[in-house]
Order: structure tokens, then sequence, then C-alpha cells
């Protein structure tokens, strides 16, 4: 049979796409909107410098302006809090970049913290690992009962199952960050059962009353039930309890799991605000 793998032309993509932002790029001109990317570099490492080189040129071909600073490696902090609260709060600046890997001694993710959301072009604050993450307190709090157990999540299957934005995504992050190999199912997801047998670790948040039976759990799994279901006029979670119970090695009940913990996952939610604050405030 004759090889019929396609090779896919990262150039040929990358000038289709190019395209269709420098028309949108045009049309945003004509209203009166101008571009412009403001980017910090530290230091003259090759990487950094071809990296912003290639972005500078891409740039210029659709129009949009490159505000660069290039600062030494003898450079305090401090002086890039300040350039940062500058392109902050400059109204024509529209994204903000800052080249990594710096040099050893500056933090990125302090700095990173620095810029303001809404102009950190390269979505890294948001991804970020870091122990003052600051996440959905469910899925924070699912977390939360997953570290009780005193599991070493290195190297186990986690299957978070719903993609919610309030648990299931952030769920699959913070699980990831501790080292497990994620799998997120969802409604389209094929052969669940399949997949929740092969977990070492299941969170469940779908909101359907007892939806994962308790005979597809993996003998010696940890359970966490986000699901609160009324039936009847009392919470039911997502997985059956009972069964799931009886080849677990940890479950959660509903109620009394995850739900009170949220609420406390709130408060440290706030003390992690309040640490990432003063890590800027250091600096200003
Ligand atoms: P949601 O936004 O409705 O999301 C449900 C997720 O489940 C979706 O991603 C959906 O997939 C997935 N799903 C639905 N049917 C499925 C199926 N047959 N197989 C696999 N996945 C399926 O819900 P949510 O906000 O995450 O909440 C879910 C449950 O958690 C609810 O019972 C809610 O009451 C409870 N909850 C509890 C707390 C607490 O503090 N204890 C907090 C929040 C929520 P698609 O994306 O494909 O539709």
């Amino acid at each position: 049979m004759p090889n019929a793998c396609v090779v896919l032309n990262g150039k040929e993509i990358a000038s289709s796409y190019l395209a269709n932002l420098a028309k949108e790029i045009a049309e945003l001109r004509a209203s009166g909107e101008v571009l412009s990317l403001a980017t910090v570099r530290v230091g003259e490492a090759d990487a950094c410098r071809l990296y912003e080189k290639s972005i500078e040129n891409l740039l210029k071909k659709v129009g949009v302006r490159h505000l660069s600073a290039v600062f030494s490696e003898n450079v305090e902090e401090r002086e890039l809090y300040r350039h940062l609260e500058k392109m902050n709060a400059d109204p024509e600046v529209t994204g903000i970049m800052i080249f990594s890997p710096l040099p050893k001694q500056f933090r990125l993710e302090a700095l990173l913290n620095a810029v303001n959301i809404l102009k950190e072009v390269e979505g890294r604050r948001l991804l970020h690992a870091s122990k003052n993450r600051v996440a959905p307190p469910t899925a924070l709090a699912a977390v939360a009962l997953f570290e009780a157990t005193g599991w070493d999540a290195t190297g186990k299957t986690a299957l978070i199952i719903g993609r919610s934005g309030i648990v299931g995504k952030p769920a699959a992050l913070l699980m990831l960050d501790k080292n497990a190999t994620v799998t997120i199912a969802h409604s389209k997801t094929k052969d669940l059962n399949v997949h929740v047998g092969r977990a070492d670790i299941v969170i469940a948040s779908i909101g359907k009353p007892e939806f994962i039976k308790g005979d597809w759990i993996k003998p010696g799994a940890v359970v966490v039930d986000v699901g609160e279901n009324m039936v009847g006029g009392k919470p039911v979670g997502d997985i059956e309890f009972e069964k799931a119970k009886g080849r677990a090695a940890f479950i959660s009940p509903v109620p009394g799991g995850v739900g009170p913990v949220t609420r406390v996952m709130l408060v440290r939610n706030l003390v992690a605000l309040s640490k990432l604050q003063s890590i800027d405030h250091e600096h200003s």
C-alpha cells in the first residue's frame, strides 16, 4: 500500500493565518485602533534575540507597532517592574511580552504577575504552574480532598470527568501540576467506563446523579465526587457511592465531601492573591 501520510506544511498554514490576521488588523486600523506589542528582553541570549527579531519582522508585515525594551543582565528587578507598570498604563500598548528564559536571578512568575492580565499576550499567567495559583474554589477543593489521602500523584492516572470552567478544566491543570497523567472526559467521550476502570484517581463533576457506576471504579482508586444533584430533596453525587466505596481506597461523600471545602478555598484564594500582590509591591 502506498504511504498515504500527509506532511503538514507549517509555512503554508502560517501564511494563510497571517493573511487573515492582516485583514483583521487593517480593519481595526481603519476604525482607529492601532495595535502595538511591547516586548521586554533582559540580556543578549541568542535564543531571545533571534525570537525578538523574528517577531519584529512579522509585526512589520502586518502593521503592528513594536515597542522593544532591552535591559542589561545587571538591571535591578525593580527597574523591570517600573517599566511593566508604564506599559500597563500606556493606552497605546495593546500587549506585553517578556522573553524567557530570563537570567536566573529574575523571577519570571512574579514579573508576569505584574503584567496587566488584559495585556499579557502569551496567556502565561493563566497556565503558569505556581503554588499560589488562584483557581476556582471547587476545583481546588476537589484537589484538596485528593491531597488529604496523602497520595503522591506522580505517575498516577487521573481521570477528570466534566470540563466546566469552574471544575473540570481547572482540576485537570491542578492535577497536572501534581505530575499525574491527566485525561479529561466529557459528554462526547466514548467508553467512559473503560476510562474510569483505568484511573488511579477519579474526579467527577458531571451533574447527573449516580451516573458513574460503582463497579467501573478501579480497585484501590481515589474517588472525589463533586456532583451535587438534588434527588427527592437530598443532594446525591455523580458516583454510585455505596458500590464505589466497596472498591475505592478513598472516596468523598455527598454531602459532606467537596462542598464544605469549597468555601474554605475561597479564603485560600484570598490569601494567595494577597501574596501575589505583595510580590508586586515589593518591587514597585
Ligand atoms: P457543568 O458546567 O454542567 O458541566 C458538566 C460537565 O459534565 C460537562 O463538561 C459535560 O460535558 C460533562 N458531562 C455531561 N454528561 C456527561 C456524560 N454522560 N459523560 C461524561 N461527561 C458528561 O457542571 P459543573 O459546573 O462542573 O458541575 C457539575 C456538578 O458539580 C453539578 O452536580 C454541580 O451541582 C456540582 N458542583 C458542586 C460544587 C461544590 O461546591 N460541591 C460546585 C460546583 C458544582 P460537555 O462539556 O460535553 O457538555
